[in-house]
């Protein structure tokens, strides 16, 4: 069996969307500058596009900027509040510790430019506290940033709540929905959401193609100068093709939401229950307020990385708990921000199924965890240590 579990790390075009994206290429082929009947051809194209995917989170048309991705969409938006802030005199933001590093990054760079950052502390359900990010907004907070939905353990953020804080507040929210659009319903309005950052490859759109929506009013730093595209504020002849494809993945996606989330919740939840048999283990992140594709689980007394080249050969594709930087492997930031220390962080899996996943498959899923867990158990020192009672089991 051939099973892709990693649908937080990418997901396959679906076909409306490959078959947009050739059509484009082919057919389509003018600089949506240029002034002959092609060129303008293609810049209507790119308007409807621009219509299409605003029609989604209830924004307008001229809200929404075409980037190359969810990373350039949340530089943007970071880089844009935070210039905004400073003309005021507000240099303070508020973010979380289990944000994407495409913010976390962005942050660290402020801060090196004078920006004061505070990050909220994490609880173990993975879910922000409304009343302690209002508690920690000051005169001189310019920028709330917080995800919509993480990525590594699918917890969902309370982003109305927060967007009304920050309104009642007078300071900019943006959000990482990069997780979230097409998966979960956005409404930037009723959320009061200022800015907002998205990538069509998470839904299966094209790799290379995102979009920033900034509410009117809200002005954009150029990141890269240039051409007047984007209302000048990106420039860079527009992947047409990619946008094309992103905005038809968008259409579709959201347009099977329900009933796409119905079903994938029903076989996470399966697969969550298969899983939790396994002794000494933990879910990670809220079980309910949750990606409807999203299993993260800590298994006790063994490494992540092997468990996943274990299941890659039996056909599964799915992520660990772990991320290589700089040439040795690090626990995931988010596993520690909500507690796991870093034995129990290293044993991670993160399962993300896509919306065809089926009851037979979570079977097989489980079937192959336990297998493994109990193979990789039965040579781990750490794991004799645990049943010789020589350490004490962390997880129960
Ligand atoms: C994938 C991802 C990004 C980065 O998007 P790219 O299009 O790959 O640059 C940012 N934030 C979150 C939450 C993501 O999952």
């Amino acid at each position: 069996m051939k099973i892709y579990a990693d649908n937080a790390a990418t997901t396959e075009m679906s076909k409306a969307a490959l078959d947009t994206m050739v059509y484009y290429l082919t057919n389509v082929y003018g600089n949506p500058s240029s002034l002959y009947t092609i060129g303008q051809k293609a810049k209507e194209e790119l308007e409807n596009a621009r219509y299409d995917i605003a029609s989604v989170l209830n924004a307008e048309p001229r809200e929404i900027i075409f980037t190359s991705g969810g990373s350039e969409a949340d530089n943007q938006a970071l880089l844009s509040a935070a210039e905004i802030g400073k003309k005021k005199g507000k240099t303070h933001i508020i973010s979380t510790t289990f944000e994407h590093h495409a913010v976390l990054h962005s942050l660290k760079r402020l801060e090196k430019q004078g920006f004061e950052v505070t990050l909220l502390p994490m609880h173990e359900n993975g879910i922000v506290r409304p009343e302690e990010l209002e508690a920690a907004i000051r005169e001189d907070t310019c920028l709330v940033t917080v995800m919509a939905a993480n990525n590594e353990i699918g917890t969902i953020q309370p982003i109305a709540e927060i967007g009304r804080i920050c309104r009642d507040h007078g300071v900019l929210f943006h959000t990482d929905a990069v997780q979230a659009v097409g998966h979960i319903p956005i409404d930037v309005k009723a959320m009061n959401i200022d800015l907002l950052s998205a990538s069509a490859h998470k839904f299966h759109g094209p790799k290379g193609t995102g979009f920033l929506y900034a509410r009117k009013g809200v002005a954009l730093t150029n990141l890269i100068e240039g051409g007047a595209q984007e209302r000048g504020k990106r420039a860079g002849t527009e992947n047409l093709a990619g946008i094309m494809s992103m905005a038809a993945a968008l259409k579709e996606t959201s347009a099977a939401m329900e009933k796409n989330s119905e079903k994938m919740s029903a076989v996470r939840d399966y697969l969550i229950k298969g899983l939790s048999e396994i002794p000494h283990c933990a879910l990670n992140g809220d079980a309910k307020m949750r990606l409807p594709g999203n299993v993260n689980f800590s298994f006790e007394g063994i490494e992540g990385e092997s468990l996943l080249i274990l299941l890659d050969q039996k056909g599964i594709s799915a992520s660990s708990g772990s991320a290589c930087t700089s040439g040795a492997l690090d626990p995931s930031h988010v596993l520690l921000a909500i507690g796991r220390i870093h034995d129990v962080a290293h044993g991670s899996l993160r399962l993300t199924i896509g919306e065809n996943a089926t009851v037979e498959e979570a079977d097989y899923i489980i079937e192959s965890v336990k297998e493994i867990v109990a193979h990789l158990r039965s040579f781990s020192p750490v794991w004799r240590d645990l049943t010789e009672g020589k350490r004490e089991y962390i997880l129960p």
